[in-house]
């Protein structure tokens, strides 16, 4: 079943959603060659408990952690651990989710850490510029295929990256994950009938290389098969007439990323086509 949500509701997400960016501000702010990924749980947990919140994904279908960190060929759902230890040059993808005041807020960051190659900070632009454009589709009256199909394009046609299929956006709300499915491929015109109230979890993950994936023996970790790099941007957004509102707010961790001379950001350079 679909949730459409009450304007009241979208704001409780959208303070979801926000401690969801100052959490992943934090645990940006912290990293740094030879952290390990343990170090960003611990205080990403402490802060979003101090908020009075409750982490999103500990315990989720027997999730361990706070945050899912997901380390270069990794593509979603890494396991932090003491055992890792963030380098120089690693792309560094961070998830995060929370439940306050009875709604969930869900958002994704992919930090390049230090002297990252060229092509790497290629391949974060492009996913993060493919969720802005699957963001522009999620007004009223388009349909769920509308944003599949401006993410999968600009990927795979005009960029020639892998769009992952085995994982996909999904709705939020009282529930982390919520109706519909919002896959990174499909078709224009297709789908779902996008109304006022929807509010979706838009998030592309792209390969470098080849689209598929497999999960490691930890029964988490999804890495790119072939081992190649891969980026994750995720936005909470609500369906409107005319614009979609969206609720995670990236800013607020580009701003940590630029207090963090370890980090490179994304916009310092050229706009991508
Ligand atoms: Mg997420
Ligand atoms: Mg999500």
């Amino acid at each position: 079943m679909v949730y459409y949500k009450t304007a009241d509701e979208i704001e409780l997400i959208r303070a979801s959603c926000l401690l969801v960016c100052q959490s992943l501000a934090h645990a940006g702010s912290l990293i740094r060659p030879g952290a390990t990924t343990w170090e960003l749980d611990q205080a990403a947990e402490q802060f979003i408990r101090d908020h009075g919140a409750v982490p999103g994904f500990k315990g989720y279908r027997g999730f361990p952690a706070t945050l899912c960190i997901s380390i270069n060929e990794q593509v979603v759902h890494g396991i932090p651990s003491k055992d890792r230890v963030i380098q120089d040059g690693d792309l560094v993808s961070i998830d995060c989710g929370v439940l306050w005041n009875g709604f969930y807020g869900d958002a994704a960051y992919t930090f390049p850490v230090g002297n990252v190659s060229e092509k790497a900070m290629e391949l974060c632009r492009v996913t993060e510029k493919s969720l802005y454009l699957g963001i522009e589709q999620a007004v009223a009256g388009n349909r769920l295929g509308d944003i599949s199909f401006a993410i999968q394009e600009f990927v795979e046609k005009k960029h020639k990256y892998g769009i992952v299929r085995d994982l996909v956006g999904h709705g939020v709300g009282r529930q982390l994950h919520e109706k519909p499915e919002v896959p990174n491929y499909g078709k224009r015109g297709r789908g779902l009938k996008l109304q006022e109230g929807l509010v979706l979890a838009i998030e592309p993950m792209v390969n470098m290389g080849l689209k598929e994936v497999k999960t490691l023996k930890d029964g988490w970790t999804v890495i790119s098969k072939d081992k190649l790099p891969s980026a994750h941007y995720e936005h909470t957004v609500g369906v409107r007439k005319g614009q979609a509102d969206i609720l995670s707010d990236h800013r607020v961790i580009e701003e940590a990323i630029l207090q963090n001379q370890e980090l490179q950001p994304l916009r310092l350079t050229t706009a991508i086509a």
